[in-house]
C-alpha cells in the first residue's frame, strides 16, 4: 500500500494563470489581476487575470465561431474520443490538480483527491452519452405521416459555478453539454479558479478545437455580464439561490434556457428502529465533508424522540475525533472555511441557534491557536423546524437534532424549507423507508446511506434548490432543444377545399 502524500505549505510557490480564449492563455484585457490566498494558512497561492465586459466579449464570440464552424454538427463518436481523452489527461494530472483544489478552497487534500477522480468519470460517462444522443422517431400518428424527434445543441452555454467543488461542478456541465453538441464560455468562482483553468488546458490538450471551450476568471461582476451577454443562448449556475433567483430573473427576461444548481437543507430522518451506527457515521460524514459547504451537507438531523439524545450524544463523542487541521495532510478530514464572510456567515447563524433557545453540544466557535478560518465542527441539540439552524443554509460544519414523534411530523418538518435537493432516511421498517421516498419532496432521496452520487443518476432539486437535473442518460437533452420533424409518406392530398365559380364573391 502506498502512503498518500503530505504537503507542506512552505514548499508551495504561488502561480500565474491565464485566462483561455479561442485556445490561447491570455491576460483580461485591461491586464488587471486578482490574488487568492490559501484560506488555511492565509499564504498568497495564485493570481489570476481580472476580466471585464470586454474579455466575456471575446470569449463568447470565439465560442460562437467554434459553434458555427463545424463543432456542432460533429459526430458523436468524435466527440467521445475527445471527451474520454479528458478523462485520460485528469488521471494522469489527477494530483496536482487535487493539490490546486485544496490549496484555493481548504479542503482536505483526500477529499480533494475523491473529487478529481470523480470529476475524470464524469468526463468518461459523458463520453459514452455523446454516442446515443438520440431522440424518438413515431410511427402511428396517421397512414401518410412519420415523425421524429431529434436534439439539437442549444449553442453557447454560459456556465458560473462556485468554490465548494470546482473542477467536479464544471465537470458536472460541461462534457454533458459539449457531448450534446454545445460551445461554453465558464465562469469559475473567484475563490478556486485554478483547477477550471488547469482543465481547459487538458481539453486543449486533448484535441478540441480552439474556442469550443472558454474559461474567464473573475469575480460576480464578470459573471453578470456573462449572464447578460446577448451571444449566450443558455446558463449552466450552479450556486447559491440569492445569485441563483437573479440570475434567473435577467435570463428570463431575455428568454434565455437556464439549468440551475442552488442550495439546500438536507434533513437526514433517523427512525427509532435504524442502524444506529451507520446513522451516525452518515450524520458525522454528512455534516463535516467538506467543511460542510457542500450543497448535499446533511445537516438537519430528525431523530425519533426515544433515541435523539442518545444520538446527539453520539454524533458529539464521533465530532471529537474527527481530524481538523491543516489540509495539506492527508490525514485531516475537517480543514478550513474558504473565507471570512462565510465563517462570519457560520458564526451569525450559530449566535441565533443560541438566542433561539437550542442547545450547543459542542463547537460554535472558531479555533483557537489556528490560523483565522477554521471553524470547530458543531453540533446543535433542541432545535425546532422553524429556527434559522433549522430552515436556512449554513455552509458550514453546523449539526442541528431536531426530534419528531410520528413519522408524518418528521415528513412535515423535512419538508418545512424552501429547498429540496436532497433527503435521507434511516430505517429498519420498509413502510417507514417507502413513506419518506415518496412523500418527502426532493430531487435524491438516500434510503439507509447518504451522499453517493454516480454519474448515471440525475441530480437537481425541487424548489428553491434548483431548476433542471444534471447528470443522468438524459443530461444531454438538458443542453439541448428538441426539434421535431415531420415527414410525408406519400404524394400530400390537397387539403384546400375549393369553392364552385358561382360561389366566389366578386373581386375587383
Ligand atoms: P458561492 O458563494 O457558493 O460561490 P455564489 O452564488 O456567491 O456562491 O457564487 C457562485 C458563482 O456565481 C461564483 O462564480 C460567483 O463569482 C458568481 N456570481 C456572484 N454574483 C454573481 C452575479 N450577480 N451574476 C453572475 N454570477 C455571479
Amino acid at each position: 500500500m502506498t502512503t498518500a502524500k503530505n504537503y507542506r505549505i512552505e514548499d508551495i510557490s504561488k502561480v500565474s494563470r491565464q485566462q483561455l480564449i479561442d485556445g490561447r492563455d491570455v491576460e483580461a484585457l485591461t491586464g488587471a489581476r486578482f490574488t487568492r490566498v490559501s484560506p488555511a494558512h492565509g499564504v498568497e497561492v495564485s493570481e489570476f487575470p481580472d476580466a471585464d465586459a470586454a474579455d466575456v466579449d471575446a470569449a463568447v464570440a470565439a465560442a460562437r465561431r467554434a459553434f458555427e464552424s463545424g463543432w456542432r454538427t460533429l459526430d458523436g463518436a468524435a466527440r467521445a474520443k475527445l471527451l474520454h481523452r479528458v478523462g485520460d489527461l485528469i488521471r494522469r494530472d489527477a494530483e496536482s490538480l487535487a493539490l490546486a483544489e485544496s490549496l484555493e478552497s481548504g479542503k482536505p487534500i483526500s477529499q480533494a483527491r475523491g473529487e478529481v477522480a470523480g470529476t475524470a468519470e464524469l468526463w468518461e460517462y459523458a463520453a459514452t452519452l455523446a454516442r446515443h444522443n438520440i431522440g424518438d422517431a413515431h410511427n402511428h400518428l396517421g397512414p401518410d405521416v412519420m415523425a421524429v424527434s431529434i436534439h439539437e445543441p442549444v449553442g453557447v452555454v454560459g456556465m458560473i459555478t462556485p468554490w465548494n467543488f470546482p473542477i467536479l461542478i464544471i465537470s458536472q456541465k460541461l462534457p454533458f453539454a459539449l457531448a450534446a453538441g454545445n460551445t461554453a464560455v465558464v465562469k469559475p468562482s473567484e475563490s478556486t479558479s485554478s483547477t477550471t483553468v488547469l482543465l481547459a488546458q487538458l481539453i486543449r490538450e486533448a484535441g478540441f478545437p480552439d474556442g469550443v471551450v472558454n474559461v474567464i476568471t473573475g469575480a460576480g461582476r464578470v459573471g453578470a455580464a456573462l449572464v447578460a451577454h446577448p451571444g449566450v443562448d443558455m446558463l449552466s449556475f450552479t450556486g447559491s439561490t440569492r445569485v441563483g433567483r437573479g440570475l434567473a430573473a435577467s435570463a428570463g427576461g431575455d428568454l434565455k434556457k437556464v439549468e440551475l444548481e442552488l442550495g439546500g437543507k438536507n434533513p437526514q430522518i433517523v427512525c427509532a428502529k435504524a442502524d444506529f451506527a451507520a446513522a451516525v457515521d452518515a450524520a458525522v460524514f454528512g455534516g463535516y465533508f467538506n467543511v460542510g459547504q457542500c450543497c448535499n451537507s446533511g445537516s438537519r438531523l430528525i431523530v425519533h424522540r426515544s433515541i435523539s439524545d442518545e444520538f446527539a450524544h453520539a454524533v458529539v463523542e464521533r465530532t471529537r475525533h474527527v481530524p481538523v487541521g491543516d489540509p495539506l495532510l492527508a490525514t485531516t478530514q475537517v480543514g478550513a472555511i474558504v473565507n471570512e464572510t462565510q465563517l462570519a456567515t457560520i458564526e451569525r447563524f450559530v449566535g441565533e441557534g443560541v438566542s433561539a433557545g437550542a442547545t450547543l453540544l459542542s463547537g460554535g466557535t472558531r479555533f483557537a491557536g489556528a490560523t483565522p478560518l477554521f471553524f470547530e465542527p458543531t453540533v446543535f441539540t433542541n432545535v425546532t423546524g422553524d429556527m434559522s439552524i433549522a430552515r436556512e443554509e449554513i455552509f458550514g460544519p453546523v449539526l442541528s437534532v431536531i426530534p419528531f414523534e410520528e413519522l408524518s411530523e418528521a415528513i412535515r418538518i423535512a419538508n418545512g424549507t424552501q429547498y429540496g435537493l436532497s433527503a435521507g432516511i434511516w430505517s429498519d421498517d420498509i413502510n417507514e423507508a417507502l413513506t419518506v421516498a415518496r412523500d418527502v419532496r426532493a430531487g435524491t432521496i438516500w434510503v439507509n446511506r447518504w451522499m453517493d452520487g454516480y454519474p448515471e443518476l440525475a441530480f437537481g432539486g425541487f424548489g428553491a434548490s434548483g431548476i433542471g437535473r444534471e447528470l443522468g442518460r438524459q443530461a444531454l437533452a438538458e443542453f439541448s432543444e428538441m426539434k421535431t420533424i415531420q415527414l410525408q409518406v406519400g404524394r400530400r392530398a390537397s387539403r384546400w377545399v375549393e369553392a364552385p365559380d358561382a360561389d366566389r364573391p366578386e373581386t375587383s
